[in-house]
């Protein structure tokens, strides 16, 4: 092992990567015969055995749709899924469990606030500042709204290494500026962006700030009150949970005043055809239909083995497999590094010379190891870093320096097989 791996033995015993891993049956798995080394958490994340458990167990004895029924499978169900807007509240330390919308996931979160806070707030010549750094998630439904409402997008730039242009950002406020839109980490190159400092900025010139956590959420601690966002969205099956879940949080005020974005079941008061409908208070306003139930369930106790794991535990090893990764692949002749931010969450995004990434991507798939390749729905930003694709490895609680290992050594054989 090299040094850096050897340092790192003392942070396993602080993770417990072994315990850790134990909790996720599909680490178990191999890939064309090999062991599988999943590097692809950015996209979405393994599952421990606990929330597979959980949808187990919903289904296995106390399924049944939530809030209307007066029997006792309803009222379990009721209990659990109102109970995990409490898990939610704590996890991101919101004031109140009714600031937690459970939507689909980060994209209905986004939508959600375009739709509907957006068309009560925003009309022709608005401004809304996204950054290059944004998933396609956080750019899409503004280009929607300035096609339909003839609002404004600017753009913050970044610099080479994938840093946020704080100046640049600062002048782009006018007084016809009403939100920015930013995301908390960067999916594609991992830079942490200064989400507090940019609300502050956001706010002094009185225009709100949604926060995309997605890719914070998994990695550090998240505290809505400290960042003072007004909204803050991630999705479950990114931080250990199931998919088709996801949460939105809104300031109490500002949830309030929106008007409802989907009508159906669950959101109403009253409904008639001879007086106006009557809408029910928040967060059930935002939750029109049968929600996502087992899900939004499960999503509770992965955020408890979250907590149980320690955030900050979790942070600090995939900050070594990250140190140890990126010291690694810098040996490699022709590997470009893309986000060299001093501020990087686990995600370590590559291009090289001569092979092109989807090659990679395949060949070392079939040594058993799991990355993504492409655009990483952040094409904006790989167009001005002059790229239409890179390798993007990702790290997780349960990664090892190990698997590290096994990913730099498959990456310079494929790398040899395709120059
Ligand atoms: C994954 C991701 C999204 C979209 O999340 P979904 O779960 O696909 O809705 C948005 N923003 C960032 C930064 C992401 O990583």
């Amino acid at each position: 092992m090299t040094e850096l791996a050897t340092q790192g033995v003392i942070d396993t015993r602080v993770l417990d990567v072994a315990g850790v891993r134990a909790d996720f049956p599909i680490l178990e798995r191999r890939v064309h015969g090999k062991p599988l080394v999943y590097l692809d958490n950015a996209a979405t994340s393994q599952t421990p055995r606990q929330v597979i458990e959980t949808l187990s167990d919903y289904y296995s004895r106390y399924n049944a749709n939530i809030h209307r029924g007066l029997h006792t499978l309803a009222d379990e169900a009721t209990a659990a899924f109102e109970g995990t807007r409490e898990t939610v509240r704590g996890f991101i330390n919101a004031a109140e469990p009714r600031e937690i919308v459970f939507t689909r996931g980060t994209t209905e979160a986004i939508n959600l606030v375009a739709n509907s806070w957006g068309r009560a707030n925003l009309e022709a010549g608005d401004e809304v500042l996204v950054s290059l750094l944004e998933h396609h998630s956080n750019i899409v439904p503004w280009q929607l709204l300035a096609d339909q409402l003839g609002i404004v997008v600017k753009v913050i730039p970044v610099d080479e290494r994938g840093v946020l242009d704080m100046e640049a950002y600062r002048a782009l406020f006018t007084e016809r500026t009403r939100l920015v839109a930013v995301n908390h980490v960067s999916n594609a190159f991992g830079t942490v962006n200064p989400v507090r400092e940019m609300a502050t900025i956001a706010h002094a010139h009185g225009a709100r700030i949604l926060v995309d956590g997605a890719q914070a959420a998994p990695h550090q601690r998240v505290d809505v009150r400290e960042i003072d966002a007004d909204f803050y969205a991630f999705s479950g099956h990114k931080v250990y949970g199931p998919t088709g879940v996801g949460v939105l949080y809104g300031k109490a005020a500002l949830l309030e005043a929106m008007p409802p974005w989907q009508g159906g079941g669950e959101m109403i008061k009253t409904v008639s055809f001879e007086a106006p409908t009557t809408f029910a208070g928040i967060p059930h306003k935002f939750e029109a239909g049968t929600p996502a139930i087992a899900e939004v369930i499960a999503l509770g106790r992965a955020l408890e083995w979250v907590g149980g794991v320690g955030l900050e535990a979790i942070g600090a090893w995939e900050a070594r497999l990250l140190a140890h990764a990126t010291a690694a692949v810098s040996r490699i002749d022709g590997l470009r590094i893309l986000g060299t931010a001093p501020d990087k969450a686990g995600v370590l995004s590559f291009v090289v010379d001569g092979a092109h990434s989807q090659d990679i991507g395949l060949l070392i798939d079939q040594l058993g190891v799991a990355i993504r390749t492409g655009h990483h729905c952040a094409q904006p930003l790989l167009t001005q870093f002059g790229v239409d694709a890179t390798c993007r490895a990702s790290f997780a609680a349960y990664n090892t320096l190990e698997e590290v290992d096994v990913f730099v050594e498959a990456l310079e054989r494929v790398i040899g097989m395709v120059r």
